[in-house]
């Protein structure tokens, strides 16, 4: 019987399949056969996983303060001593000998020949090993599958099927979006999440806060997903399913149709302003969605989907081919490359399982933090981004910027490559405008001296949003706290765009808040003149700016700031 799920659209569409269900945490196991040849780079692969996660264990205990429980102590060291049992490796890799088969089968076969002895001995402490032997095993086997091409294990075929999560990591999405994943609902996430902003640019449809979907459905359950109504309908029926095909049909041909013009026209406001209309680029397989639509100028580059689903970092020379392609694409118009905006949600496969230097979070290392934390990862991006300046306009942005000082040693860093580029005969724009995000609220505070120090500033509304509410993005028990209209962040942005333009400087917003036409009356009304939007909202963004008296909407929103009486912004978000 059919019945009707409600959560919060995360993009918008409607998906129509099957369900495949993406639960579980440990990397599902299938045997591989491994060529007689190759058996002894097999091994190499589970004594490196085995190194790895050692050294995390060890980590871990390091961190252990002094005050805790002595069992918290020999808890980690008995999971140490599991992870360096010589045993441990001996057994494995002769099961690797004797079946020819990947590390990973070998490690299964181990763990259930090692936990079925367990079982016949029934005891309370043998009870306790089991959970120990299991636990570390399993991190042995996530550390094998980091850098691994995860499609044919952890998920499986997913062509036409609609992903049911707990939560989805945007790595997750990519790999589910190259896989051909019609849509996906989960039990966790927010409308603001990187996740969701992603599935937007991809134009897969999501619903987000479906409680318990995931015991809720069953592998291959048929299932529609309508990101319109933020609503999952399992089990339709004839009546149902006819419905949600005719109504997808109609969403498709309006895309089509917002997809047939190719350039770009001067986005003109009702009273003749100049608006420029810049685009947000998430990943490299976009660039042709991306200038289907007659994409003039890149405004946000976010280059952090270069550094996912991978065993290393992106080199120098991968990172400088991919901003060649897509200068060449974008005949030579201006292209903002945003530095690596590494953070929790967005881990680079080496960081995905926990280590002792991991404080990446929304308030400890990301962005820029984690880039000058890690000039060997920063220095090839740098390097790259100042070489391709030689061949576009590019310009260099910096994400989640807190402080002039990080500003400096980027400079030094810029120096340093460029003396060293001369001296080698590498070409380089001298000129190539450098510039900041502004998401953290003391540097939105700050903008005048960030202003005077940069050639442009970006307001990354997402995250400022975000840490000026306190309402994690990613949570949605605060979804209702994360507010873009609040009276405070209205107020941070005016400041912003008021002082940059005061410093003569530009000034752009690549949050949301710039792809949500309900609120561009606002934006212009606050002074922005230079908006990085999804691509997909072209259209429909140019016709409302058309409608827009720019002067009027100034008007409101200086009557707004003065006053904070709610009927005025109220006037100008519904127009
Ligand atoms: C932002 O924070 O507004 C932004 C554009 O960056 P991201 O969403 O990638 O954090
Ligand atoms: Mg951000």
């Amino acid at each position: 019987m059919s019945f009707v799920l409600y959560g919060s659209s995360a993009a918008r569409g409607i998906a129509i399949g099957h369900v495949v269900l993406f639960g579980s945490k440990r990397p599902d196991v299938v045997e591989l056969r491994v060529d007689p040849n190759a058996l002894e780079e097999e091994k190499k692969r589970l004594v490196s996983a085995i190194a790895r996660t050692n050294s995390y264990l060890t980590g871990v205990k390091n961190t252990i303060p002094g005050s805790a429980p002595k069992e918290l102590v020999s808890f980690v060291d008995t999971h140490i001593q599991i992870v360096g049992d010589e045993t441990l490796l001996e057994g494995v890799c002769s099961l690797i000998n004797q079946h020819h088969c990947n590390s990973e089968w070998a490690l299964n076969l181990y763990q259930e020949s090692l936990l079925s002895v367990f079982e016949e001995m029934q005891d309370a402490y043998f009870e306790a090993r089991k959970a120990d032997i299991r636990h570390v095993l399993d991190l042995i086997l996530t550390n094998l599958s980091v850098g691994r091409d995860q499609s044919g294990s952890r998920h499986r075929p997913i062509k036409g099927g609609v992903v049911v999560a707990a939560d989805l990591s945007p790595a997750d999405l990519i790999i589910l979006c190259r896989g051909g994943v019609s849509g996906f609902f989960t039990e966790l996430g927010a409308s603001a999440s990187h996740t969701s902003i992603l599935a937007r640019s991809l134009g897969i449809p999501a619903v987000t806060g479906i409680s318990h979907a995931l015991k809720l459905f069953r592998e291959k359950d048929s299932v529609i997903v309508d990101g319109e109504g933020g609503l999952v309908v399992g089990d339709p029926d004839d009546c149902i399913l006819n419905e949600y095909q005719k109504k997808a049909l109609k969403i498709d041909r309006q895309s089509n149709r917002s997809t047939k013009h190719e350039e770009i026209k001067d986005v003109v406001s009702a009273d003749g302003e100049d608006i420029k209309i810049f685009f947000n680029l998430d990943m490299i397989d976009d660039t042709e969605n991306l200038f289907r639509y007659g994409a003039n100028s890149i405004g946000l580059f976010r280059t952090d989907f270069l550094f996912l689903n991978r065993a290393d970092y992106p080199t120098e020379e991968e990172h400088l081919a991919v901003y060649k392609k897509i200068i060449s694409e974008s005949r030579q118009r201006e292209f903002t490359i945003r530095t690596a905006d590494i953070g929790p949600d967005k881990l680079p496969e080496q960081l995905s399982v926990p280590t002792s230097s991991g404080s990446i979070s929304a308030l400890g290392i990301c962005g820029l933090r984690f880039s000058l934390k890690q000039p060997k990862i920063f220095l090839p991006q740098l390097r790259a981004i100042i070489r391709a300046s030689a061949l576009g306009k590019v310009r260099l942005m910096l994400p989640m910027v807190t402080d002039l000082d990080e500003i400096e040693i980027v400079r030094v860093h810029i120096a340093e490559i460029r003396r060293e580029f001369r001296l080698q005969g590498i070409e380089f724009d001298r000129n190539m405008p450098i510039g900041a995000m502004i998401e953290v609220p003391a540097a939105a505070a700050a903008a005048p001296l960030f202003a005077d120090s940069l050639d442009f500033l970006s307001i990354g509304s997402n995250d400022l949003v975000q840490y000026a509410n306190a309402a994690d993005r990613q949570n949605s028990d605060v979804a209702y706290l994360y507010q873009p209209l609040h009276f405070g962040v209205i107020k941070l942005i005016s400041w912003v765009v008021s002082s940059t333009l005061k410093a003569k400087k530009r000034i752009s917003i690549c949050g949301e808040m710039a792809s949500d036409c309900r609120l561009t009356a606002l934006l212009l009304g606050l002074g922005l003149k230079e908006l990085s939007i999804r691509p997909a909202v072209f259209l429909e963004l140019q016709e409302k700016i058309r409608t827009i008296s720019v002067y009027e909407s100034k008007q409101r929103v200086k009557e707004y700031l003065d006053s904070g009486n709610l009927e005025v912004l109220e006037a100008l978000v519904i127009e």
